[in-house]
């Protein structure tokens, strides 16, 4: 599965940052980053050959980004909605989720592919999470699948960190001002995964019907869990 939204982000650079979000290096970093602007080898082959498949009329770029789109929609976050609805329902589990993440997401099969460490903010009545990587797209890709477009655009890398509360706004998610809001910045080493808030009136439900009203984005915190009456309409 190819296609032209489908970089290659999963570098191995090490950019350090603490455990409390903020960066530990100096900025000079930002300025030896090259993923903006040029595209690296492996994303111009992608490129390349989505061109001449599609001139040889062998492949529908539209049929393309209709894959590329259920990838990171659909088929990618159900792995991280499994881990968010077992949370939601077995105590033990969300424990163990939040002190060694890593573990308890390894526990139900899914493992990163550098062995990158994973950590789970659960968002709150007073604390809403939300994720992002300043210095470029580093993504839970075990848990979440692909990362979306603007998850790798400079305008969300950047006012995530300066107007989060705009920032959700954008996403149609008005929270409360007395809700504060964390922003965890992603690297290479470790990925963060929002556990949004269990909606009301979903006392009872299975893991299956839990998992259906988390979305990619309530998992990234640019979106909340589905309500319930979403749902049964
Ligand atoms: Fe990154």
């Amino acid at each position: 599965m190819t296609g032209k939204h489908h970089d290659d982000d999963d570098h191995d650079h090490a950019h350090g940052h603490e455990e409390n979000g903020h960066h530990a290096h100096g900025h000079d970093a930002h300025h030896d980053h090259h993923h903006d602007n040029h595209y690296s080898d492996m994303q111009a082959r992608v490129r390349a050959l989505e061109t001449v498949l599609t001139q040889k009329g062998l492949i529908d770029p539209q049929a393309l980004d209709a894959i590329v789109d259920t990838y990171e929609t659909k088929i990618g976050p159900r792995n991280g909605a499994q881990v968010v609805a077992k949370a939601w329902t077995d105590k033990t589990f969300a424990e163990w989720l939040a002190t060694d993440a890593t573990a308890a997401i390894a526990s139900l099969g899914f493992t990163g592919r550098q062995g990158e460490h994973m950590r789970a903010v659960f968002n709150t009545k007073e604390t809403h999470n939300l994720v992002v990587c300043t210095l470029c797209s580093c993504y839970p890709w075990s848990v979440l699948g692909l990362p979306p477009v603007w998850y790798k655009a400079p305008a969300y890398r950047a006012k995530a960190v300066i107007d989060p509360r705009g920032v959700l706004q954008e996403f149609g998610v008005v929270l409360p001002e007395a809700q504060k809001i964390r922003v965890w910045d992603s690297t290479a080493e470790l990925r963060y995964l929002v556990v949004p808030q269990r909606p009301a009136g979903t006392e009872g439900w299975s893991e299956e019907q839990l998992a259906d009203l988390v979305t990619r984005d309530s998992m990234i915190g640019t979106g909340l869990a589905r309500p319930t009456v979403e749902v049964a309409a």
